[in-house]
């Protein structure tokens, strides 16, 4: 937890990991309600969703410009969304958490937060047209894969880490996949997205058999929650996943070993 003995080094690394996760919560936003638009997420300005002003740089500092703006547009006064503040502050939350889970900036971090940025971008689709695009879930494979070398860097035995997660990967989603298709006949109707299972496939690679077990069954209670909280019959399930994952990434290993200590 104490990150490291300069108390003013580890304020730097937590107020810059914060800042960070900001940013990246504030792209991540743009970038998911371009997709949900149908528009280029690459290519384009930011603008206002109600008088298509072009933002300046000023008007896109995560969390500060919104609160400076007092929640408005600068150039029409129509009030905006927080959601996109909040979703920048969890963000930065969330970066930091991940810092003082390892107790170190390592390359464990960099690779959790690529993958929570991934999480981000797909719940907030997933929420909004019940869809996880395919880019994502590649995104999180690739970033699963150039990493794998960079785990050697922090101490990690490349052939085990490699093979915890294929049997992660496998043996959850492949689970999942025949239930679901059992469920499918029983109910005569989908019971799990495909985008569902294959996001289970990706982030347990990251997490492996015994942590992406748990993964899957926070995944279900959070998701029974929302279900119980929205009252609604659909729910987005993407989002349920993507919070047990980063649950997991937290208390994961602590939980496992002593759920085996029982034994
Ligand atoms: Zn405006």
């Amino acid at each position: 937890m104490p990150l490291y003995t300069d108390t003013f080094f580890t304020c730097y690394v937590l107020i810059l990991s914060f800042i960070l996760g900001t940013v990246f919560g504030s792209f991540i936003n743009c970038m998911a309600s371009r997709i949900v638009a149908g528009e280029n997420w690459l290519k384009g300005r930011s603008h206002c969703d109600a008088c298509g002003h072009v933002l300046k740089a000023v008007d896109l500092i995560p969390v500060v410009s919104y609160l400076i703006q007092h929640g408005k547009c600068r150039y029409c006064g129509k009030k905006m969304s927080s959601r996109y503040m909040w979703t920048e502050v969890c963000m930065g939350l969330a970066f930091v958490g991940v810092v003082l889970n390892y107790g170190a900036l390592n390359f464990h971090v960099l690779r959790d937060w690529a993958l929570i940025c991934i999480l981000l971008g797909l719940s907030l689709v997933d929420l909004e047209t019940y869809e996880i695009p395919d880019g994502f879930i590649i995104a999180g494979l690739v970033i699963w894969a150039v990493t794998i070398p960079l785990m050697k860097l922090d101490g990690v035995d490349i052939g085990s880490y490699v093979k915890t997660g294929l049997l992660g990967g496998v043996g959850i989603a492949g689970g999942m996949l025949v239930i679901s298709l059992i469920m499918d006949k029983i109910l005569k109707k989908e019971s799990l997205g495909g985008g569902d299972v294959k996001l289970l496939f990706m982030v347990c690679l990251y997490l492996g058999l015994a942590q992406g077990l748990l993964c899957l069954i926070l995944a279900c209670m959070i998701g029974l929650c929302f279900v119980l909280l929205l009252k609604k019959g659909k729910i987005a399930f993407g989002p349920s996943i993507s919070l047990a994952v980063y649950l997991v990434l937290i208390i994961g290993p602590e939980v496992v070993s002593w759920y085996f200590g029982l034994f």
